[in-house]
């Protein structure tokens, strides 16, 4: 029972290494294409003033060269700015390796180091859980009071948010499209056409704008290159440069509808999730379900009200139940009975009382409520009252 499944924590926790390595492996890579492309320039940049040598007065020669010098000035900066952020990257990737192999150490659940090391989990689920839902205030004292910084993905979050808030309220897609254009390849990797659904969404706003030469304009520059792909939908789009913003024709009118900014800014967290390996729910979801689903009975689905049980989290169905419903039903080789009016097992310490009517309850729930009602009980179903000496024990065999 207190024996640990560490492969099984460990499959549930890749996120939590890998969303570092991502990050790191994108500004390496960024800042190796920043160096190529600069030194690119500063190279043809000389050998252009060693063409001209001779040819050029002394000032404007000097001038290019002093030009050329200030771009490696530029590009030095960069790359000190980014090597400080691989390093803390790497800081990170490894304190999050560190955290996990302490699981191999541990060779009991009881155990005072594994029940620290939980509360750790616990909190950084929570932070987890905070950010993502938007409670940066919420999250960052949590990181604060534990010291748990390392452990949190803000900077990813709060891209993500702002992102997502400049999609939904301001109708921009300027920072989204700034973020495709950082990742291009790794978005044909995966086939996203989030760009393609930002550069529909602004011709689209040029339409409502009334600005119809600007809209062809930009669907020759940023719609016509997707036309392997999405060339139905470009002549969709092509078409709706006839319909007005008022059209209830189909399906030009969902076209225009401004719900399409929640799907972007939706379609835009599920991109970027998916490529730093994030899962799409909470891990708080997840560790959550994991619990729900041994508890999950037929009876907590039910929708007489009466067959739940007060006791079992599952049957909460405002809260946690809506989590389990799409889990499966646990399997029980044993079968337990509870009590309908405290939720506690009915065993040999605790047994089964059968009312006249033929109603069950546990023997403690009923002398709680003959002390109340001066030796009476009263049926919670049928509402009927009863001398609590005419209950029987029932025997299971
Ligand atoms: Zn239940």
């Amino acid at each position: 029972m207190d024996k640990i499944n560490v492969d099984y924590m460990l499959a549930i926790e890749e996120p939590f290494l890998k969303v570092p390595l991502e990050q790191l492996k994108r500004e390496a890579r960024q800042s190796q294409k920043l160096a190529e492309r600069e030194t690119q320039l500063v190279t043809s940049g000389l050998a252009d003033l060693m063409k001209k040598q001779g040819s050029l007065p002394p000032e404007e020669y000097s001038r290019t060269l002093d030009g050329l010098i200030d771009k490696l000035k530029v590009l030095k900066r960069k790359l000190e700015e980014s090597k400080q952020e691989e390093t803390l990257l790497i800081n990170r990737s490894k304190q999050r390796a560190a955290d996990l192999n302490e699981l191999s150490d541990f060779t009991s659940a009881t155990q005072p180091e594994f029940q620290r090391w939980s509360r750790t989990r616990l909190e950084r689920v929570l932070i987890d859980y905070m950010l993502r839902s938007g409670n940066v205030n919420t999250a960052k004292q949590i990181m604060e009071k534990s010291n748990l910084e390392h452990f949190a993905d803000s900077s990813l979050f709060a891209l993500v948010m702002s992102t997502e808030r400049e999609l939904r309220e301001q109708h921009s897609c300027r920072g989204a499209l700034h973020w495709c254009a950082e990742n291009r390849s790794a978005l044909r990797k995966i086939q996203s056409s989030l760009e393609f659904e930002l550069r529909l969404q602004e011709f689209i706003e040029m339409i409502r704008g009334k600005r119809n030469p600007e809209a062809i304009a930009y669907a020759k520059k940023h719609l016509i290159t997707w036309s392997d792909t999405q060339l139905p939908r470009i002549q969709r789009a092509m078409t709706l440069l006839a319909f007005s913003p008022t059209t209830t024709c189909l399906p030009y009118k969902n076209m225009f509808d401004v719900a399409r900014w929640d799907g972007l800014a939706h379609e835009f967290r599920m991109v970027i999730f998916r490529l730093y390996n994030l899962p799409s729910q909470p891990l708080l979801h997840l560790l959550l379900q994991t619990g729900l689903s041994a508890l999950k009975t037929p009876a907590c689905q039910s929708d007489d009200a009466s067959e739940h049980n007060r006791n079992c989290p599952v049957c909460q169905t405002d809260t946690l139940g809506k989590l389990a419903e799409g889990l499966p039903l646990s399997h029980h080789s044993n079968s337990n009975l509870v009590c309908r009016i405290t939720g506690e097992k009915m065993n040999e310490d605790n047994p089964p009382m059968r009312l006249p009517n033929g109603y069950v309850y546990s023997l403690s729930s009923l002398t709680e409520m003959s002390k109340k009602l001066g030796g009476m009980v009263k049926c919670p179903r049928s509402g009927e009252m009863f001398m609590l000496k005419d209950a029987k024990k029932l025997f299971i065999s």
